[in-house]
């Protein structure tokens, strides 16, 4: 590991100087300690935000805010996050291992760096690591990457399923930067690769996240995330699918659904959820919609499969999510 300084701070003005002058904020390390033990990523300045009270989860009138530093697991446990927020916590639950989930906080998790094994391999051409280098997975092994959102320059899935979940219930963040704190909705923060996958999001050097915030809709309650992995634990999504269902009198007058391990930012498929909006409230209903879930999907060599899977996941998200309404 490349030598680095450490520093703990624990006001917002404290934490915002130190990233001002060159430091990286560090949460749960789980992500970010593991990338510089493999010399991926080399910060020369580490800020230590755990001090800064941000752990929050409450009820604000309409919605569930969470701090940034609140942990994936007690999240996940919240009563009132299991009962007005079904999916935030079955996207958390679902992601990594119970002792990563009590260190992970909800930040990191947003940021999050990319699981394509190039990026990792420091001696593979990787434009998200080196920008200009070229990408390994284009001619490589690429049965685990994008079919929407990828460009000749990256074609890696973005990683984080607690992201997916956030997009589909519109979610917003709060965010703290030298000039003062403003509103960010999650789906605006990630950029699609283009010709720069090395810019990952769109937070200014040094902005904070402090604190994520979700409507509580009605279509919220009747929610399901269902992740398609290799194995049943331990595992990032071959495919998700976040779906979430408002009906009345057996219409469905609300949808939301968007899917992760297709896209290379999480995927909201809007058309789908046009399509259900006015439908009864049945399975032809749901493949329906389903049948354009992939639609301007641009597979490579070898993951095909998931314009198959997606919709299939789609289909079954939305059952699973009606079983509730
Ligand atoms: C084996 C393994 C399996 C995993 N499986 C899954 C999975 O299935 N699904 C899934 O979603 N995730 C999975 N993860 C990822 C895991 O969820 C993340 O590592 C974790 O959520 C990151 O949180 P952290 O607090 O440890 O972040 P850190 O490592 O501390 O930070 C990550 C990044 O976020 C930045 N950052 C942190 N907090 C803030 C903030 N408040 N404001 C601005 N920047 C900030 C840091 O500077 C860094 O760049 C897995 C990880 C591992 C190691
Ligand atoms: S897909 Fe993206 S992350 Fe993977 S090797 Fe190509 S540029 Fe790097």
């Amino acid at each position: 590991m490349i030598p680095f300084t450490l520093q703990k701070v624990s006001t917002q003005s404290a934490a915002l100087q130190a990233a001002a002058s060159g430091g990286r904020y560090i949460a749960g390390g789980t992500t970010l300690i593991d990338l510089m033990r493999e010399e991926v990523e080399q910060p020369q300045k580490l800020v230590d935000i755990n001090a800064l009270p941000l752990g929050h989860i409450r009820i604000e009138g309409e919605e569930l805010v969470i701090g940034a530093l609140a942990r994936m697991s007690e999240v996940a446990a919240h009563a009132q996050v299991r009962a007005l927020q079904p999916l935030i916590a079955e996207s958390l639950v679902e992601g990594a291992s119970p002792q990563l989930r009590n260190m992970a906080s909800v930040g990191g998790n947003l940021l999050q760096r990319v699981r394509c094994p190039y990026f990792r391999m420091l001696d593979a051409a990787c434009n998200k690591r080196t920008p200009n280098s070229g990408c390994a997975a284009l001619g490589g092994l690429n049965a685990g990457h994008a079919i929407f959102g990828t460009s000749s320059h990256c074609i890696a899935t973005h990683p984080s399923d607690l992201a997916v979940a956030l997009v589909a219930l519109d979610a917003t963040l709060r965010v703290q930067g030298p000039a003062g704190l403003r509103a960010l909705p999650v789906e605006a923060l990630y950029r699609l690769p283009g010709r720069t996958p090395h810019l990952e999001h769109s937070l200014a050097p040094g902005e904070l996240i402090v604190e994520v915030r979700v409507p509580n809709a009605a279509h919220a309650r009747a929610a399901r995330y269902l992740k398609v992995r290799d194995r049943s634990s331990y595992e990032f999504a071959v495919v998700s699918a976040a779906a979430a269902l408002q009906v009345e009198g057996g219409v469905i007058r609300a949808a939301r659904v968007a899917c992760g391990g297709v896209g290379t930012i999480p995927w909201r498929l809007r058309a789908v959820e046009n399509q259900l909006v006015g439908k009864p409230f049945a399975r032809a209903s749901f493949e329906q919609a389903a049948n354009i879930a992939a639609t301007g999907a641009s597979p490579s060599a070898h993951n095909g499969y998931k314009v198959e899977l997606l919709g299939r996941t789609v289909v079954r998200a939305l059952e699973m999510a009606g079983e509730r309404t």
